[in-house]
């Protein structure tokens, strides 16, 4: 295991092994996850000679950045950062009155096969470690200079597709000798694996679910999301509730309004009719227009219909407020454009 993914126990007993002492664990682990260092070279209280053994031993898969864009607008940052192997992913940083959040990548591509979604287009690469994930990060937080409070999984890839490193990822983000953030700040989005919500709620974390909806009904969302074909909504919203009852955490039902395939008024009722039971919110989401797609958003005024629509039947509805308009459109695009032209 590299040392990035590893836990404070973990690394405690690796350093044994090397026949260091186990105070020199607590150094490194606060080198890499609280003061943001990616190299041995950086962590000036380990000696020269045991900074050039672990150099050679065992190098840092530490996600270095290879490209920023800053919004001029907004401020948002969307990040391109390289793996040690070269794989690529994006992140992105987008500041809110309440704090700094940064939205992460959980794999390298993705296979879920969203109709609508830039990033599963070229399939799965790879799953990204624990230490990928939380490195992310740490590099935004290091570009940027401010502290990161918040962390959606919201990027590229499905997190519960990949999910003993999300669990370890949380963990440790969370961890008190680490970064130390609330797991009431770490949002965790899916496109709805009924067994990977019903283990997340076992875990006893106080995050908060997010769905990825999209459809109110089975026949719908299967002819956008495959995921559909396996488990039924019924399922799905059964597995949600369940969540929130042992969190208590409110949940989060994402909506991409696509025009002329989910956004009438019949959808918006059906919609309400089968969530107004929860405490949650729903976030519509304007659908991002991908170049190899064919959706469309609908307009704004048929958006804010129907948000009406499901806030007469109770429901708290924001309309995503889009962040960074003028660096790039839709999610997994930067990476996109990166693959397809001889920048590797
Ligand atoms: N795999 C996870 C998380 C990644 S995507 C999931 O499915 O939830 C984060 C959100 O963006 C999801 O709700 C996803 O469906 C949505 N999304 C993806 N591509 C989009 C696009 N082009 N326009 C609008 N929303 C999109």
């Amino acid at each position: 295991m590299n040392y990035i993914d590893m836990t404070l126990p973990e690394m405690t007993e690796a350093v044994a092994r090397m026949g260091e002492k186990a105070f020199r664990a607590k150094q490194i682990y606060e080198w890499i996850n609280l003061k943001n260092a990616v190299s041995w070279d950086e962590m000036t209280n380990l000696s020269k000679a045991l900074r050039q053994r672990l150099e050679r031993e065992e190098p840092l898969h530490s996600p270095r950045k290879r490209e920023v864009l800053i919004s001029k607008i907004d401020g948002t940052r969307k990040y391109l950062f390289e793996m040690y192997d070269g794989s690529l992913v994006e992140s992105v940083l987008m500041k809110y009155r309440h704090g700094n959040t940064v939205c992460i990548s959980s794999q390298v591509g993705c296979r879920m096969g969203c109709a609508f979604c830039a990033s599963t287009i070229g399939g799965l690469t790879r799953n990204l470690t624990a230490g990928e994930m939380l490195g992310q990060v740490y590099a935004v937080e290091s570009d940027l200079g401010e502290r990161i409070s918040n962390v959606v999984v919201m990027g590229t890839g499905e997190p519960l597709d990949n999910y003993d490193n999300l669990v370890r990822f949380i963990r440790m983000l969370t961890d008190e000798d680490g970064h130390h953030i609330s797991e009431r700040n770490v949002t965790v989005s899916t496109c709805g694996i009924v067994p990977g919500i019903k283990k997340l709620k076992e875990e006893k974390l106080m995050i908060n679910l997010a769905l990825s909806l999209h459809a109110p009904n089975d026949e719908l969302r299967r002819t956008i999301m495959p995921i559909a074909k396996s488990y039924p909504l019924r399922e799905v919203l059964g597995a949600m509730d369940e969540y929130y009852q042992s969190t208590g955490r409110r949940l989060t039902f994402e909506y991409s309004l696509i025009e002329g395939v989910n956004d009438s008024d019949k959808c918006a009722a059906q919609l309400a009719e089968k969530i107004k039971k929860f405490n949650c919110l729903v976030n519509l989401i304007p659908v991002n227009p991908v170049r190899e797609r064919k959706f469309t958003p609908p307009d704004r005024l048929a958006a804010f219909a129907f948000q009406k629509k499901l806030e007469k039947n109770g429901i708290n509805v924001t309309i995503r407020r889009e962040m960074g308009r003028d660096i790039d459109g839709a999610c997994g695009q930067l990476r996109k454009r990166y693959l397809e032209t001889d920048n590797l």
